[in-house]
């Protein structure tokens, strides 16, 4: 890509919040800058919005509510149907957006921009599929009708590692199950969903049913909308920490929330697994994305017979690993989102060398610009290690020996998080007894990627309420109602 094809996709990306319809700067005028990750340097600068414009919001999405609610259920997906269309067709010049403003790699941002449109048809698919039951009462005396209502005005806040897949993974069911929404993404990676929205209406989405507001004053912001009782929902992706702050704010006024949150992927290979298999499974399941996924393999253990083998074969592949600017061709890791994540990382790794844990390779922080981090394995890493114990959120593999089954299973659960787990065997049977054992809301056995539009996603512990994906995730936006009848 040449600097004039980037200059044209910035210079044509919406920078105001999407409030009602129409584009407009902060109501006091302030505004969040946008950096490249890759080189430091500003490139765009968007509107932040202040609690005044939050609420300005809700009211958009309120009085839009009624109106959508009552679409037919196949002209919302038809909607969607659009957007899933629309957002195929501008596949690379959203990839390339968010290579700009997120640091991954293009090959990475493709398959973002790809997982994010598909959640798009799968919900135009869901749509019609809201369904309700029927049944007679157990006492013969009536009928108990359960019909399946959206549940309302909805406030969606989503994380900067994947700037287009959460948003729509939110949207796509909020507006399959008649929702209006308030998206607040987060003020590093804002331009991919102020992109998306107008997408949304090219698609053909009214005005006020999906509104879009940047803003550096999330805290507030949210807290407002929270605290207004138009609004019945809350979705958030992002850290543990954030969350807990959340489900209180959301507490006060007893809004639904959904909460998808970090994870601490244990990621087990037994000594009869296919080593080529487990080593392909482990790059992809730590590296897409830099290691910026909550899904990220944090944790590699592996039974003592085929530790060293295993991470002389890891470590080959991670030093083949092209460090660069993600735009660049033939780069594969890219830089991390910024300063504070890259400082974070490089702590975590010092913390557990000086625990005793060896460096296999990388392990110091490449100089600017940028925030990069090289591919990095420690091997030997002690029990209790702060790499093995918080999401390292980086290209950091750090690898520990278990004897037995059964130890590897009390090694993968001992965490408070519960995203997903990865399980490398050749035997289908203790493949699938370790997964059923696993504390985990997903697991991928013998393979390194668990994200499917259509199932499931989500946690258990301190990873989450609720499921997003899969027709669980259209439920997420809907409430029952009960009417006990008699005809
Ligand atoms: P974060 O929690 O810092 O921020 C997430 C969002 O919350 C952003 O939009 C941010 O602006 C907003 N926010 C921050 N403080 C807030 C407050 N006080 N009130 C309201 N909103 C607030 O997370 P992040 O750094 O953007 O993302 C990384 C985290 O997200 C990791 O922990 C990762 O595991 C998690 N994540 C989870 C999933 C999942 O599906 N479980 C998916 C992607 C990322």
């Amino acid at each position: 890509m040449t600097t004039v094809e980037q200059d044209t996709i910035l210079r044509n990306v919406p920078v105001e919040l999407f409030l009602g319809g129409s584009s407009r700067p902060a109501s006091d005028g302030l505004r969040i800058p946008v950096y490249d990750p890759a080189t430091g340097e500003e490139i765009a600068c968007v509107a932040s919005a202040s609690v005044a414009d939050g609420l300005a919001a809700v009211t958009a999405a309120h009085e839009a509510a009624s109106g959508w609610a009552a679409t037919a259920p196949r002209a919302r997906s038809e909607i969607l149907r659009r957007a899933f269309e629309l957002m195929t067709g501008r596949a690379e010049e959203l990839a390339a957006l968010i290579v700009l403003e997120n640091g991954k790699t293009l090959v990475d941002a493709r398959a973002e921009v790809a997982y994010a449109a598909e959640f798009f048809r799968w919900y135009a698919e869901e749509a019609v599929r809201a369904g309700g039951t029927v049944q007679t009462a157990p006492s013969g005396a009536n009928r108990i009708l359960v019909l399946r209502k959206p549940i309302g005005v909805s406030v969606l806040v989503t994380p900067w590692n994947f700037p287009a897949a959460m948003a729509t993974r939110k949207i796509g069911p909020a507006l399959a199950a008649g929702c209006t929404v308030v998206l607040k993404p987060a003020s590093e990676t804002p331009l991919t969903a102020l992109a998306i929205a107008q997408i949304l209406t090219e698609a053909g989405v009214p005005a006020g049913v999906v509104n879009v507001l940047p803003s550096a004053r999330s805290g507030p912001v949210v807290q407002a909308m929270l605290n207004d009782p138009r609004v019945r929902k809350l979705s958030f992706t992002g850290s543990t920490e954030v969350g807990r702050h959340l489900l209180a704010g959301a507490a006060k006024t007893v809004v639904s929330s959904s909460m998808e949150l970090g994870g601490n992927a244990p990621f087990l290979v037994f000594d009869d697994a296919d080593l080529d298999v487990a080593v392909d499974m482990a790059m992809v399941a730590k590296m897409r994305n830099g290691g910026e996924a909550c899904t990220a393999a944090n944790r590699f253990y592996v039974q003592r017979g085929v530790a060293a083998e295993f991470t002389a074969r890891l470590t080959e592949r991670m030093e083949a690993q092209k460090m660069g600017h993600g735009l660049d061709p033939g780069v594969s890791l890219g830089p991390l989102v910024n300063a504070a994540s890259r400082d974070k990382v490089a702590q975590l790794v010092e913390a557990t060398v000086a625990l005793g844990a060896s460096v296999v390779t990388g392990g110091t922080i490449v100089d600017g610009p940028g925030y990069f981090y090289p591919p990095t394995v420690l091997a030997e890493v002690p029990p209790g290690a702060p790499v093995l114990v918080e999401e390292i959120f980086g290209p950091v593999a750090p690898v520990a020996a278990f004897d037995d089954e059964a130890e590897a299973v009390a090694m993968a659960n001992d965490s408070e998080y519960g995203l997903v787990s990865y399980v490398c065997t050749r035997d289908l049977g203790k493949g699938l007894r370790v997964a059923e054992a696993m504390d985990s809301g997903m697991v991928g056995l013998n393979r390194g990627v668990v994200s499917d539009p259509a199932a499931p996603f989500g946690g258990t512990k301190q990873s989450g309420l609720g499921r997003e994906g899969g027709h669980d995730g259209l439920l997420e936006f809907t409430e029952s109602q009960y009417i006990a009848v008699e005809w």
